[in-house]
């Protein structure tokens, strides 16, 4: 996503009347999305990265930090002015849901293997982030605004103190209230200034008839209080004001709006398959990847203030954006008297159509795609409703019929509502428009996303994307040689999966890759708990299953990620003979060795997780009191040395602590050729 249009967004009151036009249209250019692009073949492994940055503001005279929402005008500049700067650098950012936030992905995909230009890329963008940042700060000293502070963008998956007093650096955001979110903790100020943003955190909060609510369990040490004591009276708003004391729970950490979980930010790749039905393989042997990679990549034991006693992002978000009503939760609403029978903005006329959703539209992967060899319909096995007009069109029509299982699958996505619809798009012409498709698409945020072609990708048109598979679970690394030793480790995996098609069969029941989500969730998950992981990839018809730790899910000899995934696309490429870890004493590809080091280290438990390093630095700060409650010099102190992280600052020996001697030794001695432009 480039730079957003503007636009007039329409409440949901005016919304809704829409609802089933934007379906059906959408529908009709998915089906002529496929009618011009389903016969592609042989594109090439094209792929790349999206990195999400928090900017932070670091007042050193005052000791704090917050999350910096006043220098947004960085993402008009850099797609306007700057853009030949990005383009000779290529890279290119993004707008994402906070004000502080930044999205940078590379201009154009890389191809295959890169070795270490995907870091180098990730460098560059951080570069030009900086570049930016510190220009600022100078206009702004010139100006006697924000004197002495300095703003850095850190790949944070959390800010620990999102919510609580002096997170922003603006004077006093409470002095106008809130409208869009209503949030007790965040100020609207939080929100991406432009228009889509404040208009959809209305609109699911509308739809829902609620606040939407997160109670994510506290960190229990010797003084932590018995509930959130954060909750405080206010009657700005009627009835959202009157929820906290209803929907917050004993031994919980309460959230209640979009930028608790839209405000965190991840690390998410996206790849290229040769043909729609590789695509679809891809796409089913990634599902229990993707649990697996949220626990081993946990990097958010923060939230609102608090040690959480969980270490990851994930069903924060999911409860950020969760615009099911009551009754489609199947829940008493918490005020009935404002919110008639649960069904919240339902319009009186579809009222008699709503029925139970197990899930947000945030969540995990509901069902696989199918349409290979090994896959049995049998495999999706959990309750997920769909949309049977949806269905029904999709498999008998005169453009493209789909099969059954493919047809189901976006006939689950259209069980949503729109939440974002623009006036001046109502109207498209479905033929050459995939607006109102992506509308309900790209609001169905589950683990991967299968990403089809625009209507203008005829099989020959090889410079338009095709069908591409995003994987999306991955909590976003403090350091660029961390995140690129993810992406290239996906990357591998990909690749291994789609060269050894013939063979790899990754299929688990649906309902192990549920329970495999919830236990990513726990704290150190990587240490203490067990996955439904494959007992073998090689058997045609087999699902079996057995419980493993994280360890043994990426070593073992029979079902481990380097044994059956990463040593053998690496032989198959002629840069080993029989073991990843020969790598480490060749010439070109030593700086792999210890993104592959990294992971196995993490993986076995002798590195922390990002969690686990942030939980301590909590713990130990001399300003802790035992309360699981970051204050604002523990915050400053963490966010400081998250800074000097990134930038491979080693003087107090934390680099060495986070990742090691050797690999510290190695990236500080080896820093990657950047061949910034700034
Ligand atoms: P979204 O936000 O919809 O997921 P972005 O445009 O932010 O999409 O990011 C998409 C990622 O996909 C980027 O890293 C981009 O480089 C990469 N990409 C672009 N074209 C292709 C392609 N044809 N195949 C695979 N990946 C691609
Ligand atoms: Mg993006
Ligand atoms: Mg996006
Ligand atoms: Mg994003
Ligand atoms: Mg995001
Ligand atoms: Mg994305």
């Amino acid at each position: 996503m480039g730079l957003l249009a503007l636009g007039t967004p329409l409440p949901w009151f005016e919304s809704r009347a829409y609802n089933e036009h934007v379906r059906n249209e959408g529908i009709e250019q998915l089906l002529y999305i496929f009618q011009a692009a389903g016969k592609r073949d042989n594109d090439p492994l094209y792929w790349g990265d999206e990195l999400e940055y928090m900017v932070v503001e670091f007042d050193d005279r005052d000791k704090n930090s917050m999350l910096d929402v006043c220098h947004d005008k960085i993402l008009t500049e850099l797609n306007v002015e700057d853009l030949p700067l990005c383009e000779a650098n290529d890279v290119s950012f993004h707008p994402e849901y906070g004000r502080y936030m930044l999205e940078a992905t590379p201009a154009s995909p890389y191809m295959n293997y890169v070795g270490s230009y995907v870091e180098v890329n990730m460098q560059q963008r951080r570069a030009i982030a900086e570049y930016k940042l510190s220009e600022y700060a100078r206009q702004d000293n010139k100006n006697k605004v924000h004197i002495g502070c300095r703003s850095v963008p850190l790949t944070l998956t959390v800010f620990p103190r999102m919510g609580c007093a002096d997170f922003l650096n603006i004077k006093d955001p409470w002095n106008h209230k809130n409208a869009a979110s209503r949030s007790l903790f965040l100020p609207d100020e939080v929100i991406n200034r432009h228009v889509r943003f404040p208009n959809l955190t209305a609109s699911i909060r509308t739809r829902r008839g609620e606040k939407v609510c997160m109670n994510v369990p506290m960190y229990k040490d010797t003084a932590t209080p018995e509930t959130d004591d954060s909750i405080y009276d206010r009657d700005w708003f009627l009835p959202e004001d009157k929820e906290a004391k209803l929907a917050s729970k004993p031994g919980f950490i309460y959230m209640d709006s979009m930028g608790f979980g839209m405000g965190c930010s991840c690390l998410q790749i996206t790849f290229q398959a040769p043909n729609i039905n590789k695509a679809r393989y891809l796409y089913d042997s990634l599902v229990n990847f993707a649990p697996i990679m949220l626990a081993f990549s946990a990097a958010a034991p923060t939230f609102k203030g608090w040690l959480a006693d969980q270490d990851v992002r994930w069903n924060v978000i999911s409860g950020a954006v969760d615009d099911r009503t009551p009754k489609e939760r199947g829940v008493e609403p918490l005020l009935p008297k404002y919110n008639k029978n649960g069904f919240g903005g339902i319009s009186k006329e579809a009222q008699d159509k709503v029925t139970k959703i197990p899930k947000s539209r945030y969540s995990s992967v509901d069902l696989f795609l199918g349409g290979s060899k090994f896959f049995n319909r049998t495999y999706n096995d959990t309750n997920v409703p769909v949309n049977n007009k949806v269905l029904n069109r999709l498999l008998e029509n005169d453009k493209a019929p789909l099969d059954y299982d493919l047809a189901k699958h976006f006939a689950h996505l259209y069980i949503r509502d729109p939440v974002s619809t623009f006036e001046e798009l109502l109207d498209q012409d479905s033929r050459t428009s995939s607006n109102h498709f992506e509308n309900i698409q790209s609001t169905n945020w589950q683990t991967l996303r299968f990403k089809p072609p625009a209507q203008g990708a005829i099989p020959e048109k090889k410079d338009s994307p095709g069908w591409r598979v995003e994987f999306r679970p991955f909590e976003v690394q403090l350091l660029d040689f961390e995140n690129a030793a993810y992406a290239v480790l996906m990357y591998l995996i990909v690749d291994s999966i789609l060269t050894f098609s013939n063979d790899i069969n990754a299929y688990v029941h649906m309902s192990e890759v549920w329970e495999n989500m919830k236990t990513a969730h726990s704290r150190d998950a990587i240490l203490n708990e067990k996955f439904h992981w494959k007992r073998s990839f090689r058997g045609e018809n087999d699902v079996e299953t057995e419980s493993c730790s994280i360890d043994e899910i990426f070593h073992n000899t029979e079902n481990g990620i380097f044994p059956q995934f990463v040593t053998p696309i690496l032989c198959q490429k002629g840069f080993v003979a029989k073991d990843w870890r020969e790598l480490k004493h060749s010439s070109q590809h030593k700086r792999l060795y210890y993104y592959l080091k990294l992971i196995s280290d993490r993986a076995s438990g002798v590195l922390p997780t990002t969690a686990k390093f942030f939980r301590n630095f909590v713990l130990q700060h001399p300003d802790y009191k035992h309360d699981s409650k970051i204050s604002k010099l523990n915050n400053y102190d963490l966010l400081s040395m998250c800074d000097r992280l990134t930038h491979l600052d080693d003087s107090r020996g934390e680099l060495t602590s986070f990742l090691g001697g050797e690999i510290a030794e190695y990236i500080k001695n080896n820093k990657p050729a950047i061949d910034s432009k700034v």
